[in-house]
């Protein structure tokens, strides 16, 4: 869609210690820059393990690189005794934007159900962070109930109680593209991808849908970013693997519709 400038986000998972991270944020931030990449086209946000954000933080100040800065999970709680674990708090105070919420490895590893989503999207619009909701199917949901049930399903329940000028994201990942090589085809990512935007015009209203971006995940590369792109409720994707190689990352925000 003309109104939704596209977005292309990094989910590093657990790869890329602190100074590896700065290195791969320069290295990323040059290369667009050579290409003479137009930085207003496209939204770039990266979401780096928690121990790299204050010195990614620090470097995209200092060079006044413009990319947006995410973390890949939050506690539902504001502070206490919760050893090992996150606020929204803190990730605000750290100039962090966005924070990823219900990836499929947390809701297999960690046993995050819909109710433990929703609760993270409320701790995440209370400190001003953008939501990144992840939804999709296992081959196995795909067999038994088709592509849309599953990951209209968890948006429906990630978005209960909801405000309607809330920012949000929401992320299409179907499980079995996940770093598997095999990516959904445009035409099935453009199907869920459009119930996805029905779900947020049900829950949240007209205004709502139409601003809202909504992405597809799950084995893109540079070279089917542009076929995804091409899917007019697809307003960009979120990058497991291919955006830890700097030329990959690259020519995926470098995409041509
Ligand atoms: C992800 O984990 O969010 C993801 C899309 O991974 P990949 O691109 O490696 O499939």
């Amino acid at each position: 869609g003309m109104i939704r400038t596209p977005l292309i986000a990094g989910n590093w998972k657990m790869n890329l210690d602190h100074l590896q991270a700065v290195a791969f944020v320069q290295k990323l931030h040059w290369a667009l820059k050579d290409a003479k990449h137009d930085f207003e086209s496209v939204d770039v946000s990266v979401f780096p393990p928690f121990t790299d954000l204050r010195s990614v933080q620090t470097l995209m100040d200092a060079d006044k690189i413009p990319f947006g800065l995410g973390a890949q999970d939050l506690s539902v709680h504001e502070s206490g005794a919760y050893t090992g674990e996150i606020s929204g708090a803190f990730l605000k105070r750290l100039d962090v934007g966005s924070v990823i919420i219900g990836h499929s490895e947390r809701r297999e590893y960690h046993a995050e159900g819909d109710d433990i989503v929703a609760a993270k999207v409320k701790a995440a619009l209370k400190h001003g962070l953008v939501p990144v909701i992840c939804v999709g199917e296992t081959a196995e949901d795909l067999e038994t109930h088709g592509a849309s049930a599953v990951p209209v399903g968890q948006l429906e329940i990630a978005l209960d109680g909801v405000d309607a000028a809330a920012d949000i994201v929401v992320a299409y990942e179907p499980v079995w593209a996940i770093g598997s090589g095999q990516a959904a085809t445009p035409e099935q990512a453009q199907e869920v991808c459009a119930k996805l935007r029905d779900v947020v015009k049900t829950k949240l209203g007209d205004d709502a849908a139409a601003r809202t971006r909504i992405l597809y995940g799950g084995s893109v590369k540079a070279a089917n970013i542009a076929s995804f792109m091409r899917q007019p409720d697809v307003d960009g994707a979120l990058v497991g693997g291919a955006s830890l190689i700097v030329d990959e990352f690259a020519s995926i925000i470098r995409f041509q519709k």
